[in-house]
């Protein structure tokens, strides 16, 4: 049998501590590795298998378009692309234009530019804890110190606020800034939701001060916290807004969405040669029908009310607290969670860490109940009681 986990430790990038655990396959919100063993998973790869893995409509859609046209560059229009853009800037009122990418980190690289680009200023305001990518734009974003150190000077014009703090945001945005820069969730940052109220007085404050609203859906997109955004839960409408992760059905794709107050973007000044391409627009298109056809997003509300509820009632006093959103939901405990991922890992549980004391989990929306209850079963068991680290 071949060793993947040697192959991948010898010639991977060093970047990432890898689990000795190769996946093959995988159906819903189930993964099999290459001994045929079947795991719960509850990271659909980090926020992206929203609609489960295989899901047969979007699998069909990529095959037929890569027999019909994989690549076409965004100096021409496509059939596919066309479609697209005409759906995606239908879903919310005021976006009304889209940039096409293939990540988050170029989503929010793009987003940064564009404000700049519209308001002729330099400042943003960003939040900590907050996370929006490793390229140098949005790197000087995001506020972990160990992702930034090591690459220091970032990109000059960022500061950092308490986020959720209204007065905080109100001392920093000034008549140099050009954006703030929010996550409806901070995912990375440990699972935290925006407080009532929070992201309206955001906008307002851009809105007084001639600066604009930035809200990274990169991880909360598409359905995952119970609305097709998660901006959606409150009064706001954000100037950009920043996808990636699940919107082509697990395909590389990041977009913009681009707001009415969004001014002088012009041909040249910014692209992407794969942005846009036939065959990740087929896939987003192929998503965008499963989300409003299964009603993903009410499913991610009523499931993610379940999990919630179950995680709430074990007994544990390692348990510190239990928030979320939707199919979003972090755990933090009053250890490191090293140990406990691992212990889930034997349980066939595949989940994530936000952070030092967070487990997170974002399953595929499409998880069914008694899989819900299987990974709050398996977390009341390894919740149990302390695991040396
Ligand atoms: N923004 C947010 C909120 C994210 O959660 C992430 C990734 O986790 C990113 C941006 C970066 O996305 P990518 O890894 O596709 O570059």
């Amino acid at each position: 049998m071949i060793d993947y986990f040697a192959i991948e430790s010898e010639h991977g990038s060093g970047l990432y501590a890898k689990q000795p655990v190769a996946f093959v396959r995988g159906r819903g919100a189930q993964l099999w590795d290459e001994h045929g063993e079947a795991y719960l998973d509850c990271m659909a790869g980090h926020g992206v298998a929203n609609l489960g893995h295989a899901h047969p409509q979007v699998a069909a859609a990529i095959s037929e378009q890569a027999a019909a046209l994989i690549t076409c560059p965004e100096t021409y229009c496509n059939d596919r692309r066309s479609e697209l853009l005409a759906q995606l800037c239908g879903l919310v009122p005021d976006l009304e234009r889209a940039f096409f990418c293939n990540s988050g980190t170029e989503a929010v690289e793009a987003a940064l530019k564009f404000a700049r680009l519209s308001t002729g200023r330099t400042g943003i305001v960003a939040t900590m804890r907050g996370f929006h990518g490793r390229t140098f734009g949005a790197l000087s974003a995001t506020w972990n110190r160990q992702y930034r150190a090591p690459f220091e000077p970032l990109v000059p014009g960022f500061r950092h606020v308490p986020y959720n703090n209204v007065a905080a945001l109100a001392e920093a945005v000034d008549d140099e800034t050009a954006a703030v820069i929010l996550e409806g969730v901070q995912g990375e940052g440990g699972v935290h939701p925006a407080e009532p109220g929070y992201l309206e007085a955001a906008q307002q404050l851009c809105r007084q001060r001639g600066a604009l609203l930035i809200l990274d859906e990169v991880q909360t997109g598409y359905g995952r916290t119970g609305k097709m955004f998660a901006f959606q839960h409150w009064d706001v409408q954000p100037d950009l807004v920043c996808l990636a992760k699940s919107i082509a059905g697990g395909l590389p794709m990041g977009a913009v969405l681009i707001g009415s107050r969004v001014a002088n973007l012009s041909p040249g000044l910014h692209g992407s040669t794969f942005g846009g391409s036939p065959l990740a627009c087929a896939a987003a298109l192929a998503t965008l029908q499963v989300m409003r056809a299964e009603d993903i997003p009410a499913q991610a509300a009523e499931k993610g009310a379940a999990l919630l509820a179950g995680l709430r009632a074990i007994d544990s006093p390692l348990i510190r607290e239990v928030r979320g959103l939707g199919l979003m939901v972090g755990i933090e405990i009053k250890q490191k969670v090293a140990p406990y991922m691992q212990a889930l890992l034997e349980r066939r549980v595949v989940a994530l860490p936000a952070g030092l004391t967070v487990i997170r989990l974002l399953p595929p929306l499409v998880i069914a109940r008694e899989q819900i209850d299987r990974a709050v079963g398996a977390l009341a068991e390894v919740l149990a009681g302390p695991l040396e680290g």
